[in-house]
């Protein structure tokens, strides 16, 4: 599916996918973000509660306006990026079902804690390469990086190679076939409790 033009039809399937492969159901929306810090955010509340209505658990995935500006500028595939920023921020919804409070004690939580949103990111890239074999999620993260830690650092997500290795090896444990969400978490957990940082 290419939805570079048309990134709001083809994000409908990716979140329905994400929903699906990591039992979740976020609100969703956009939002305005500060141009000088173009981003995406999770958060525990749930938020939208008009349109989002009963069957939203979880908290909430935001993706900022001008965050798809600066991606539309950019010679990435829209359609990826949104993708893996997405799965990203499920990768925090996901955190705050299970493992916040364990990811929270652990030495430089903040690193860590990202670090385990990118290892679910690439623990969705196989599935999400399975119905759109071009996707790349360690590309994406790429991405994702250069915006959220660029001129305006506010939270260290961590290096690149960090980033990519994490989405890699979530990547990896995807492919091995799908977990109970709340598995995935502890895997996640163990794998960056491990990393020396
Ligand atoms: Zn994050």
């Amino acid at each position: 599916m290419d939805f570079s033009q048309d990134h709001e039809n083809g994000l409908i399937w990716v979140l329905k996918q994400l929903s699906d492969v990591l039992d979740l159901n976020p609100a969703f929306g956009m939002y305005d973000d500060d141009e000088r810090n173009p981003n995406a955010a999770a958060s525990w509340k749930v938020l939208l509660p008009a349109t989002a209505g009963a069957a939203v658990s979880g908290g909430t995935v935001a993706v900022g306006r001008q965050l798809v500006k600066v991606l539309k500028e950019r010679p990435v595939n829209l359609g990826s990026a949104l993708t893996a920023i997405c799965a990203h921020e499920y990768g925090h919804i996901l955190q705050f079902k299970f493992i916040y409070a364990d990811l929270a004690k652990l030495p430089s939580a903040g690193v860590r804690t990202e670090l385990h949103a990118d290892f679910v990111c690439g623990y969705f890239g196989a599935f999400r390469k399975q119905v759109q074999p071009t996707y790349d999620a360690a590309t994406q993260a790429e991405t994702q990086f250069r915006l959220g830690d660029g001129k305006y650092k506010r939270v260290s997500h961590g290096t690149p190679d960090q980033r990519g290795d994490a989405v890699y090896q979530g990547f990896l444990l995807g492919l091995e076939g799908k977990l109970d969400p709340k598995d995935l978490s502890a895997r996640g957990l163990e794998y960056v409790r491990g990393l020396k940082l």
